[in-house]
């Protein structure tokens, strides 16, 4: 008759060494470890004890460490105290621990350049290229022709001065980067002028004042929120100033009575009294998306073509490829950039420009890079094609969910994503997912819902909207993803 239900737990649970003699753990043991197979044994006998614990006295409520994977259901443990049941628990806590924390996603939310959910896919070409280089040694920095150092920037900057027209380029690890190395290295302890309606944030704390703070700069706001005229520059422009800045408005727009200051009269003016003028495009498409159907997004060849002197865009927005920072213009800037010590702590590891290599190869054709590149490929989706996989896909995920919801195929909208105007939506086509019991509980079931969908083997993640989980299948592109969503959805994975 002890008082103590842990106590009473503890003499029924075995010990650890014991549990790490039974044969399947011994086998676990072999196969990654000890030390891995220890701390699994001791995580689990914890859990094993607290659950018990908590038999004794049911308000007591479980705080497991959370687990990686959702293979260990905790009520079935308490159930089975026996060696099988515990040592499959045991693997299970081992396989969750190896897993590795970043993983493939499949993005059914509607928004195709997804900053959370990792921007563009590479193309084949550029995984390929990083195959390469991310294996042994490479002239990251060694000129084959002299034998003598060369430059990173010397794998892309042919490229980009192709690209866009500039007589020059450098890159660096995003277009945060960019933009703070060009106002470090030319505006430090001097004056930025930048219209009050471009004062933007870009999302995840990137907001050009503090940016400026950052680079050294003092801000100069000019002209007001909605409307700012080629005058307010002017007016602004003294001793100190040592650049006018343009940003491109991203992911918000102004309407109504509006007024920004031509491009072409701005860079006459910043010429007229001798300061750069720079331009932050963002998302920088490289090819006239128009051609593609798609919303035109101005390039930096035009940018540059309107007379700016230096342009930032970003790698990994409709660039489409790897996570990096464009800074093309005059050669004189580019080379005072590539001269600031900063430059060092932004640069580009070899990846990056293996991949960014590869994907400024597929411009050379900009016909078929629909083809070719993945994020223009999922922009360039034609509704009827998203319909078909949706009809295709539709009964796979009714088999899955049985009775517990119901799902039909629902006409949406995509968004670009990335900074590219919210305004801007593609018609698109979702599986509709609603939880079957109606309005009681329904908000309890549609998160419940959600989070089964981000528990699969390859987590799936849609949007919540009007009581149901979206899954707009736009980025659901290739015959490979189909298969494996397809299997995620088998019979023998119930939710
Ligand atoms: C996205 C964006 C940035 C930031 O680019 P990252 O590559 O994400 O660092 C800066 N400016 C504008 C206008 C943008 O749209």
């Amino acid at each position: 008759m002890s008082r103590d239900p842990a106590a009473t737990a503890a003499t029924h649970l075995p010990a650890v060494d014991l549990v790490l003699g039974w044969a399947p753990v011994a086998a676990l043991v072999a196969l990654h470890g000890r030390s891995a197979v220890l701390e699994a044994v001791r995580a689990e006998l914890a859990a094993l004890r607290a659950l018990r614990w908590d038999r004794a006295e049911p308000p007591r409520r479980i705080d497991d460490e959370p687990l990686a994977s959702s293979s260990v259901d905790e009520g079935a443990i308490a159930d089975a105290f026996d060696e099988g049941t515990i040592a499959a628990v045991i693997a299970a806590r081992v396989e969750a621990a190896r897993a590795p924390s970043l993983r493939k996603v499949f993005n059914l939310t509607g928004t195709v350049l997804h900053t959370n959910l990792g921007r563009a896919p590479l193309p084949a070409q550029a995984l390929d290229a990083i195959a390469q280089v991310a294996a042994g040694a490479s002239n990251l920095e060694f000129d084959l022709v002299s034998g003598r150092r060369g430059d990173r920037d010397d794998h892309v900057e042919p490229w980009l001065r192709r690209l866009t027209g500039a007589a020059a380029a450098t890159v660096v690890n995003n277009n945060a980067a960019a933009l703070l190395l060009v106002l470090n290295t030319l505006a430090s302890r001097k004056e930025v002028l930048v219209s009050r309606g471009e004062l933007i944030e870009i999302g995840g704390g990137f907001r050009l004042p503090q940016i400026m703070a950052r680079a050294s700069c003092q801000l100069v706001e000019v002209g007001t929120t909605n409307r700012t005229h080629l005058a307010d520059y002017a007016d602004a422009i003294s001793p100190k100033t040592a650049l006018l800045l343009k940003v491109h408005a991203s992911n918000y727009e102004v309407r109504g009575f509006t007024a920004a200051a031509d491009a072409r009269a701005l860079a006459a003016l910043a010429k007229a009294r001798g300061v750069p003028f720079v331009v932050d495009l963002g998302s920088g498409a490289l090819v006239d998306l128009a051609r593609f159907g798609l919303p035109h997004e101005p390039t930096p060849a035009e940018a540059l073509a309107e007379g700016a002197d230096l342009v930032t865009f970003s790698g990994d927005k409709l660039l489409g490829g790897p996570q990096a920072g464009m800074v093309v213009g005059r050669a004189d800037l580019v080379a005072a950039i590539r001269h600031n010590p900063m430059k060092r702590a932004m640069r580009c590891d070899k990846l990056t420009l293996a991949a960014l290599g590869a994907v400024l190869a597929l411009y050379a054709d900009p016909e078929r890079l629909p083809e070719h590149l993945p994020a223009l490929r999922w922009l360039t989706r034609p509704a009827a094609e998203i319909a078909a996989a949706a009809l295709r896909l539709a009964p796979v995920m009714a088999g899955w969910l049985g009775s517990s919801a119901g799902v039909e195929v629902v006409a949406v909208q995509s968004q670009i994503g990335s900074g590219s105007l919210p305004v801007d939506l593609l018609p698109s086509f979702a599986l509709r997912v609603a939880p079957a019991d109606g309005k009681r509980g329904s908000g309890r079931a549609l998160d419940a819902l959600a989070a089964s969908l981000r528990r699969l083997p390859i987590p799936v993640i849609g949007r919540i909207a009007n009581g149901a989980v979206l899954l707009d299948l736009r980025c659901l592109a290739s015959a490979d993803d189909e298969t494996a969503f397809r299997a995620l959805f088998s019979p023998a994975a119930p939710p």
